[in-house]
């Protein structure tokens, strides 16, 4: 399968910036360390820890979608990505730093945006590899009715609440609304005048 450009991730992104530049030199790196080809089902997994802009182009370039599930969101904020290859066991680190950016470029987005697609790449990213627990493969799951809402769900997502198999949202409600109901209780319990 060919190799995505800039181009691409900037179609499906809907514009070009610095963020999604790093995104596509952290993936196209990471992938040359990996000797890998785009992921065209799972065997290629995308942990991110960031979901900012460049995950567009992780998407794009590396074939890791959530619909596929194996695109793999940890919220650290953090400028971070591993890709793991099933098909080998192989794992790729890459932070994205920046490091050899010129100062001047600081105000100029578009001369940013330049910089990062053309810098040699140990000023922009570093990749190692490493050796992580492979990430379990996205498992199918019957649905069941939610008695709360009437909506489906997937049964490992319904929750017990007062002897109800509920989805999330409703779960939380009545849990809300239990917790209305005792406090109502003990302050009528508390008041002096009872
Ligand atoms: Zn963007
Ligand atoms: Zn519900």
């Amino acid at each position: 399968m060919g190799t995505s450009t800039y181009e691409d991730a900037v179609r499906f992104h809907g514009h070009s910036c610095p963020g999604l530049a790093i995104g596509y030199r952290m993936t196209t790196a990471a992938f040359a360390m990996l000797g890998a080809a785009r992921a065209g089902d799972e065997e290629l997994v995308a942990i991110v820890e960031n979901d900012a802009c460049g995950v567009d182009a992780v998407q794009v370039v590396a074939g890791c979608s959530f619909g596929k599930g194996n695109l793999v969101f940890h919220d650290y904020g953090k400028q971070v990505y591993t890709f793991f290859s099933r098909k080998t066991g192989r794992g790729v680190r890459v932070i994205g730093h920046r490091r050899g950016m010129p100062e001047g470029l600081r105000d100029d987005r578009e001369a940013r945006i330049r910089w990062i697609l053309g810098a040699p790449e140990a000023e922009v990213v570093s990749c190692r590899e490493v050796t992580i627990d492979e990430p379990p493969t996205a498992r199918l799951y019957r649905s069941a009715l939610c008695v709360g809402c009437g909506e489906p769900v997937m049964e490992t997502r319904l929750q017990t609440v007062g002897g109800r198999l509920l989805c999330i949202p409703c779960a939380e409600e009545q849990e809300n609304r239990g917790t209305r109901h005792r406090r109502v209780e003990s302050e009528e319990r508390e008041d002096p005048r009872t």
